[in-house]
């Protein structure tokens, strides 16, 4: 009797630990397109197409940055199986490569441009923004220059917020909330600027999920690595993150 009640704690420790600390996963991509380097953030377009595949033969629920956002400002919970897809950069292999997978399967995303990029060679130009964002692709705001914030003096930081979303919103025609800090180069003084200047919500690039924090949203970086399906599978479903609280930024 001892021992089964022993038993029944354990398991009941277990599962509130379990419970306590599984999250919503944000997925972080960068180029969809050739892998020159296992290491490097790329991954290919066969692995991206695994990983989607993945994530509708397991029937995850793929939600948009800006619900899952509203879901935490409402203190919602959400389903254990929830995911979210996020690409940061801009790069002109998201709309090629990615896009016509994520139509395929019907998911939506968020992709954080650079803007002093926009239209370069390589990247994402007016246009290519304007058909990604017809066809339910979230465009967000990633700084116009790809500086690291935390070194700039507060006027400089509020201009590389204010100019990307002004050039963004002027090129799609609608308001612009999400931010993607570059290099995940976060403070509380930056988390608040953020705030201040309209946007929703921002994430960063350390490792991990986090329930609350809505300027800060952590995000797990998805490489070639990932193209084995059980590290793919340990991070959408939250088991990756838990118990890692160090920050590990990239
Ligand atoms: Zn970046």
């Amino acid at each position: 009797m001892k021992k089964t009640l022993g038993a029944l704690f354990l398991a009941l420790c277990l599962f509130l630990f379990v419970n306590a600390n599984l999250t919503v996963p944000v997925l972080m991509y960068h180029h969809v397109g050739a892998v020159s380097d296992r290491s490097s953030t790329n991954v290919s377009v066969e692995t991206f197409e695994r990983q989607m595949e993945y994530l509708k033969v397991h029937r995850m629920r793929v939600m948009s940055l800006e619900d899952f956002l509203g879901h935490i400002r409402l203190g919602q919970g959400l389903s254990w199986n929830t995911v979210v897809i996020t690409f940061d950069d801009g790069n002109l292999d998201n709309l090629t490569n990615a896009l016509p997978i994520l139509k395929r399967m019907g998911f939506p995303a968020t992709i954080f441009m650079i803007t002093g990029n926009i239209g370069k060679d390589g990247w994402l130009s007016a246009e290519d923004l304007r058909v990604l964002d017809a066809s339910g692709i979230a465009i967000g705001s990633h700084t116009a220059n790809h500086v690291f914030l935390p070194k700039l003096k507060k006027a400089e930081a509020v201009l590389e917020l204010r100019q990307s979303r002004n050039v963004l919103e002027k090129i799609l025609g609608h308001p612009v909330f999400l931010f993607s800090y570059p290099a995940g180069g976060v403070t509380e003084a930056l988390e608040a600027l953020v705030a201040r200047e309209g946007y929703h919500g921002a994430v960063t690039t350390n490792y991990g999920c986090s329930r609350n924090d809505l300027y800060a949203l952590r995000r797990l970086k998805i490489t070639e690595r990932d193209g084995n399906l059980f590290s793919f599978f340990a991070k959408v479903s939250g088991l990756y993150s838990l118990g890692r609280r160090t920050v590990d930024i990239a």
